[in-house]
């Protein structure tokens, strides 16, 4: 094994996450070698990202690798709700659902490509296959199991310290590869280390932003037997919701038939009694009016002056019954019509009797 080597690069990449690969893979679309160094011997098989934005899916559609990261994602339905369960097979205490509402419709007319679901391994395993294969093209390396472990940079460019790791080196197929150290010089150096970033820490760049929020535990666990139960619990937990929406549809139908009709026959009752009530008063009116009870009476001063009551045949006022003494001397030339309530009229004329009327005789 060679102590130390020497390499000399445009551009030296530290860290082969996604966005290290992805740069690998860029840089080489334009023509630019590059190389990039990977503490890690193998890829992490540790779960992290899973979802992947409509920009990113935009950024992986650009580099051409769409179609692979769409053909490994699962069906939407297995993934569009995070469900909060009392146990992992237990009841389902509440699901929110991504795609629900205004925005992922918007985000779907925005784009050419969606939203995916993919284990951030996945998608390297994708990223890294693409960088190898486009390093072969463009002259650029890809070192994993090398530490950059230090770096120095003047107004000519940048020097490196990369230090190969105990679990050991390999992959990467480079003759450094073989190298306790590897000494690189380059034009520019891409901080890709992740959110810990070495790099940032020797270029004097604090963190922005507040300190960390959380901290989290992540435990991966494989259970083959589970997906299945899973899948059966969900069914079952359809045809309850499914039930429950049905038995709701019923109950809400016939509550409003029932108040449907209750609201209609109270309508026409109250117009019924409405109409019989206006036909009852106005049959006593046209009675009382027609038999000279207690009722607005049509009188006229007929010849001689006297007060008759006049004929209550329809459209017309007839000629009038004498109803008061005739008064003499004094004839009217023309006839008019008053109207006189026809109790005061004879109170008037102090006629003791309640009920003083003559019936109506025809005209003279
Ligand atoms: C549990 C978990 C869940 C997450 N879920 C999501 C999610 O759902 N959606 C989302 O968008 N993001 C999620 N993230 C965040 C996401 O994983 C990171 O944003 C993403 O990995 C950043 O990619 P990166 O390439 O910048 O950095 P990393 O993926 O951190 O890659 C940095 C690489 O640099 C290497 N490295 C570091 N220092 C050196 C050095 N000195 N020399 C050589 N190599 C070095 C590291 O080994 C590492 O491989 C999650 C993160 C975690 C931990």
């Amino acid at each position: 094994m060679a102590a130390a080597a020497r390499r000399r690069v445009p551009v030296l990449i530290v860290g082969g996450g996604p966005v290290g690969l992805y740069a690998s893979s860029l840089l080489s679309s334009y023509g630019v070698p590059s190389l990039l160094v990977e503490r890690s011997a193998q890829p992490s098989t540790h779960p992290r990202a899973h979802l992947i934005n409509t920009r990113s899916m935009e950024l992986l559609r650009e580099l051409g690798v769409e179609p692979q990261v769409r053909a490994q994602t699962p069906p939407m339905s297995e993934w569009r709700h995070f469900r909060y369960c009392s146990t992992l097979l237990g009841e389902q205490i509440a699901a929110q659902d991504h795609m629900a509402g205004s925005t992922w419709a918007q985000l779907q007319a925005a784009s050419p490509t969606e939203m995916q679901h993919l284990s951030q391994p996945k998608l390297a395993a994708i990223l890294r296959a693409d960088a190898t294969r486009r390093a072969a093209e463009s002259g650029a390396s890809l070192l994993c199991g090398y530490e950059c472990t230090l770096l120095d940079q003047d107004g000519t460019g940048v020097r490196a310290e990369l230090r190969r790791r105990p679990s050991g080196g390999g992959a990467g197929a480079q003759a450094e590869a073989t190298a306790e150290v590897v000494h690189v010089e380059a034009e520019d150096v891409l901080g890709c280390d992740g959110a810990h970033s070495s790099v940032r820490r020797w270029l004097g760049l604090p963190m922005q932003g507040p300190p960390p929020l959380q901290h989290f535990k992540s435990v991966h666990f494989t259970a083959p037997d589970l997906w299945p139960r899973l899948r059966e619990a969900d069914q079952a937990a359809l045809a309850r919701t499914l039930a429950l929406a049905l038995a709701l549809a019923l109950t809400l139908t016939l509550t409003l038939t029932l108040t449907l009709t209750l609201t209609l026959t109270l309508t026409l009752t109250l117009a019924l009694a409405l109409a019989l009530a206006l036909t009852l008063t106005l049959t006593l009116t046209l009675t009382l009016t027609l038999t000279g009870g207690d009722a607005v009476l049509h009188l006229q001063l007929g010849r001689g002056g006297r007060l008759r009551r006049a004929q209550p045949a329809a459209g017309r006022v007839g000629r009038a019954a004498p109803l008061l003494p005739r008064h003499r001397g004094r004839r009217r030339a023309g006839r008019a019509r008053v109207r006189l309530r026809h109790p005061r009229v004879h109170r008037r004329r102090g006629n003791p009797h309640p009920h003083p009327h003559p019936s109506p005789s025809p005209s003279p």
